[in-house]
């Protein structure tokens, strides 16, 4: 079997990803992960967080409710996609050799959506937006896709939507509110 290539489960993804584990240990929740975890206490099974953030740091600050559509930093899975769940997995590889294997065989692969794979729990995604009366979406640029089309889904359900970054997204004209500013000065105290 060819391994040395830079398919998902490459000896190169994995040091990658492992260097980004080791320096994602180091990093804290900010202002802005607090903030959106005691929204999340306010108003219960009301609230839904959708990240493409791979960290943990959403969890790390109390939020509970999330999905991450681009996949988690501290899981792994199946390489072959043969159905397993992913597993927590938050070792720095040394080397690929170290990498474990699915029960099916396959060299597990970091649970990270790469360029040209389609998101992950979209389905799930879809429905919370069609409930939604308000969306909040914080710092990004409003040009990657799926993610970008969230808020006109919002809007065609009559939600509000609200956008808070350092500047416009690419997509501005789509929200009710636009809140220029770094998120985690703007957003502790957004909902007092
Ligand atoms: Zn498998």
């Amino acid at each position: 079997m060819y391994t040395g290539g830079l398919g998902a489960e490459s000896g190169a993804v994995w040091e990658f990803y492992s260097q980004r584990r080791a320096q994602g240990a180091l990093a804290q929740p900010n202002p802005a992960h607090i903030a959106l975890a005691e929204l999340e206490k306010r108003m219960g099974e009301r609230f839904f967080l959708c990240t493409q953030n791979v960290d943990d740091l959403h969890e790390r600050a109390g939020s509970v409710r999330l999905v991450h559509m681009h996949g988690e930093l501290a899981k792994a899975r199946c390489g072959d996609e043969c159905g397993a769940e992913p597993v927590t997995d938050r070792t720095v590889y040394k080397s690929l050799s170290e990498v474990g294997r699915c029960s099916c065989g396959a060299r597990m692969r970091p649970h990270i959506v790469f360029f040209g794979e389609i998101p992950l729990e979209m389905g799930r995604i879809q429905q919370e937006i069609q409930k939604a009366t308000l969306m909040l979406v914080v710092g990004t640029s409003g040009s990657v896709y799926p993610a970008a089309n969230f808020v006109h889904w919002a809007r065609q359900v009559g939600a509000r939507t609200v956008y808070v970054g350092p500047e416009p997204p690419l997509n501005a004209g789509a929200f009710t509110h636009v809140v220029e500013g770094k998120a985690g000065e703007v957003m502790p105290g957004l909902f007092i």
